[in-house]
């Protein structure tokens, strides 16, 4: 299936100059879903994943189904001050000013085995502001999966050694 054909391109949002990927509307699609998903389940189904962690919000979309089509669970990687429980934070640099994403501290065990997923890679700051944290806690990335690299941001520097696979690329 080509997927290519169920993303919309947005010219000038959110802001002007920037060409948005809409991926909502190829999760709209239920056939162009599942067979996204399933592609990432191959990709990463003799990887021996413990759990899967993504980014908010469109990390959840992507990694939600792979974790239920593996067994296995879900973390959410979220913005400060939106998780309940005990948690470690990163900052990264944003292209005015920083961010910051924090996971639970208790929710990967030292030596297991993650499965990162997010919708698209850009620049790259958000995968490995996930990375690190997963790190933090011991987890080991044994693979990193996204819908759509934006190969002209070279956010795939930022990648070298890590196991990633994209399904469409820009
Ligand atoms: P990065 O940190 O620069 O790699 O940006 C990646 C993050 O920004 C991902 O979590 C995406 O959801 C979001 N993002 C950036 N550009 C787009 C786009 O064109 N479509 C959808 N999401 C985008």
């Amino acid at each position: 299936m080509d997927l290519n054909q169920f993303i919309t391109i947005v010219p000038d949002w959110p802001k002007p100059g920037i060409s948005f990927k809409d991926i909502s509307s190829l999760m709209e699609n239920g056939e162009a879903y599942r067979y996204a998903t399933d592609q990432i389940v191959e990709y990463a189904k003799d990887k021996q994943i413990d759990i899967v962690v993504g980014p908010e919000a469109r990390g959840f979309i992507i990694g939600c189904p792979v974790a239920y089509s593996l067994g296995v669970g879900f973390a959410p990687v979220r913005k400060e001050g939106k998780l309940p429980r005990e948690t470690i934070k990163v900052e990264y640099g944003l292209e005015y000013g920083k961010d910051v994403l924090t996971m639970h501290k208790d929710v990967i065990k030292p030596g297991q085995r993650v499965l990162i997923t997010d919708d698209l890679l850009a620049t790259g700051g958000t995968i490995e502001a996930t990375i690190k944290l997963v790190e933090e806690l011991g987890g080991v990335v044994a693979g990193i999966a996204f819908l759509i690299d934006l190969t002209y941001l070279e956010g795939r520097s930022k990648l070298e050694g890590y196991d990633v696979l994209t399904l469409m690329s820009y």
